[in-house]
């Protein structure tokens, strides 16, 4: 009899039958010489395209190595690690692509889409979007995230999105579009102009073809932010639909207030690409217990930014306070949640993430 065991079970075998035939040599060491996408100690995943989107985005296409969960939700998002100059270092993007795709170009093929915006003061967008090659083998973070579309989605869907924040609504919309799943749902979107907006194309053609599916574009450069209060205009019935808001801090929080104001804010999800540094202290001297290693910092300076400016080998993921991945003990003085303005005291843990030295305090790290 033939047993069928799915997923992380069957791998997890086939990752110990490796261990036992290979020892005393790491597995790893001759999985890769057959296939650089193997590897029995990290997800893996091979960019196959990289697709110009606006002047300055890209659509990395990858494929994904073994132990790559396909099943993920809408509106999940990935880490991508990426070695620049001898070191790890690790981004978050959104899955634009739906669960379960195969591009029409590679049949046969499981593939995953990000699209990347080059941030022009960011260490590794620009080189995601401008400089990273066509087989260029990354490190992968397990899909993860709470901003996801309920299965089956909610009758009437609001989507606001500005600028790289239409990300995660896109692997949402084509998911439903594949989905059949689209009943009424209206988008609106900021970009600075015409050429900026991601996926221009696309969302224009949903929209022409698809009844229950409205798209509003805004731009910036000519009509400056959009106001929320044309909403009343635009989308008369905008209390009544379930929301899903993806942009700028400032845009966020704008749409948590007038949520709020309508006593509606339990229809709202919200996702932020970068930390919101709302409350900034004094700084101090950071001292990594572990590694010796000592720093100054200023008040806005994360614990995780000050580390990796050092060498210090600290985990992360999301770098905004969602993923939990930076979790360090404060063993000395204070550090502050950035977001929060609370203070942390030794002995207890915290996202090194999203907080900052408050004086001279240390790490276990
Ligand atoms: C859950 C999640 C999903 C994300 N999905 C996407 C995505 O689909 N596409 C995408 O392009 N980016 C996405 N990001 C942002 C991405 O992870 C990186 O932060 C971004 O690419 C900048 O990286 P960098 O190394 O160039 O900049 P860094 O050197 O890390 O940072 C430069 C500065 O830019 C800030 N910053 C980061 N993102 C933005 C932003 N969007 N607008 C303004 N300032 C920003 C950072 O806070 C930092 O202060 C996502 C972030 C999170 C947390």
């Amino acid at each position: 009899m033939v047993h069928t065991v799915a997923g992380p079970t069957r791998l997890t075998t086939m990752r110990g039958i490796a261990a036992r035939f290979t020892t005393p040599l790491l597995p790893d060491d001759y999985l890769q010489l057959v296939n650089p996408l193997w590897s029995a100690r990290e997800l893996r995943g091979r960019i196959v395209e990289v697709r110009t989107e606006t002047a300055d985005s890209a659509t990395l296409v990858i494929k994904p190595g073994w132990g790559f969960d396909f099943a993920f939700t809408p509106g999940q998002y990935i880490g991508i690690g990426i070695r620049v100059d001898g070191r790890w270092h690790w981004r978050s993007y959104s899955l634009t692509s739906p669960p379960g795709w195969i591009d029409p170009a590679r049949r046969s093929e499981r593939l995953v889409s990000v699209t990347v915006k080059a941030m022009p003061e960011g260490f590794l967008s620009g080189h995601l979007v401008n400089g990273v090659p066509p087989g260029t083998i990354v490190r992968l973070a397990a899909p993860q995230g709470g901003f996801v579309l309920p299965e089956p989605p909610p009758a009437k869907l609001l989507f606001l999105t500005a600028g790289s924040g239409v990300t995660p609504i896109m692997g949402m919309l084509r998911t439903m579009r594949r989905r059949e799943t689209i009943s009424d749902v209206v988008h609106i979107h900021s970009a600075r102009t015409a050429a900026d907006v991601v996926f221009a194309e696309e969302l224009s053609e949903l929209d022409q073809q698809h009844p229950g599916f409205t798209a509003y574009l805004h731009l910036t450069d000519q009509w400056g932010r959009f106001d929320l209060a044309d909403l009343d205009r635009l989308q008369p019935d905008w209390r009544d639909r379930e929301t899903w808001a993806c942009g700028p801090l400032d845009m966020l929080s704008d749409i948590e207030n007038h949520w709020a104001a309508a006593g509606i804010d339990s229809r709202l999800r919200t996702e932020r690409f970068e930390l919101e540094r709302a409350e900034i202290g004094e700084g101090g001297t950071v001292t990594f217990a572990r590694t010796g290693h000592t720093i100054d910092t200023d008040g806005a300076t994360t614990v995780l930014e000050a580390g990796e400016s050092m060498g210090v080998d600290l985990s992360a993921g999301c770098r905004v306070g969602i993923c939990r991945t930076c979790v360090v003990t404060v063993t000395e003085g204070h550090v502050r949640d950035l977001r929060t303005g609370l203070e942390h005291q030794a002995g207890e843990q915290v996202q090194a993430c999203v907080c900052a030295a408050a004086g001279d305090c240390a790490i276990d790290a």
